[in-house]
């Protein structure tokens, strides 16, 4: 990945933190692109420490003025954009009769337009190039469902429609476009769940363990790097076995 550019979003904290981190010790570049700047900064020293060259860009990855600023900044300062991992996302948890409808506009607003906005700006770049790696982040939640999660559920699922056909859309220009589905992942997203729900969750876990943000990384990099180049449309799931 030595020299390769790649935006983050979501990077400023979690799975998205540890995702830049790893890109950037394997010599990527990288913009830490995330809606809270002190996160953002932060995250971007950290790889900086590293050696690596790396921006903090403050962005609202569902308003489509914010992404357009966030990938002409990264271009006018790296010169292009090689990677794009769509990780930023959030939960606004209710059952259906309970879901009020901005809860289930501003999840798929954030977790799903989002990728279609970020995936839109990238392409234009990545084509000219004939090279990109686009990886997107949906969830195990996709596949099973997940009582409470109606708006989260159905972006996910949404993000892995729209990793096919990006995928069959750009494979001719080079660009390969994956998506990882994490399962259960200790991270403050899921910290804040209530202890009964997060034992119920370790019984259906094969492997007897919540995931690691490294855990997610690792699939990530994967897919981010030269070595999937024959790998496009693909979801992998970092579950510990729960969904397979
Ligand atoms: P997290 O700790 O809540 O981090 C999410 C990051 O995204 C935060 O830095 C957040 O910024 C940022 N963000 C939120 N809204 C944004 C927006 N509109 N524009 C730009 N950035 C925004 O979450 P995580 O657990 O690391 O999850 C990362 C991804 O993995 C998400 O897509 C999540 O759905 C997915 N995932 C997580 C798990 C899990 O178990 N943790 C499982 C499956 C999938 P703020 O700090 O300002 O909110």
């Amino acid at each position: 990945m030595k020299d390769r550019v790649a935006i983050v979003t979501g990077g400023g904290r979690g799975i998205g933190r540890a995702i830049a981190l790893a890109m950037a010790s394997r010599g990527a570049k990288i913009a830490v692109a995330d809606l809270n700047a002190a996160d953002a900064e932060a995250v971007s020293k950290e790889v900086e420490s590293l050696g690596i060259r790396s921006i903090p860009v403050v962005v609202d990855v569902s308003q489509e003025e914010s992404v357009k600023e966030l990938f002409g900044r990264v271009k006018e300062e790296f010169g292009g954009v090689d990677i794009l991992v769509n990780n930023a996302g959030i939960t606004r948890d209710a059952l259906v009769l309970r879901m009020k409808e901005e809860d289930w506009d501003s999840v798929i607003n954030i977790n799903l337009k989002s990728v279609f906005l970020c995936s839109k700006e990238a392409v234009k770049i990545m084509a000219k190039k004939r090279y990109g790696r686009i990886v997107n982040i949906a969830s195990v939640v996709a596949f099973m469902g997940n009582p409470g999660q109606a708006n989260y559920s159905a972006s996910k699922a949404g993000i892995v429609g729209l990793t096919k056909t990006v995928a069959r859309e750009y494979a001719s220009r080079g660009i390969t476009s994956n998506a990882v589905a994490p399962g259960f992942i200790q991270t403050a997203m899921t910290d804040a769940l209530p202890e009964d729900v997060k034992e119920q969750m370790l019984g259906s876990i094969p492997l007897g363990r919540f995931g690691s943000v490294d855990d997610v990384a690792n699939a990530v990099i994967f897919l981010a790097s030269e070595a999937s180049g024959y790998i496009t449309g693909h979801v992998i799931h970092v579950n510990g076995g729960m969904f397979m």
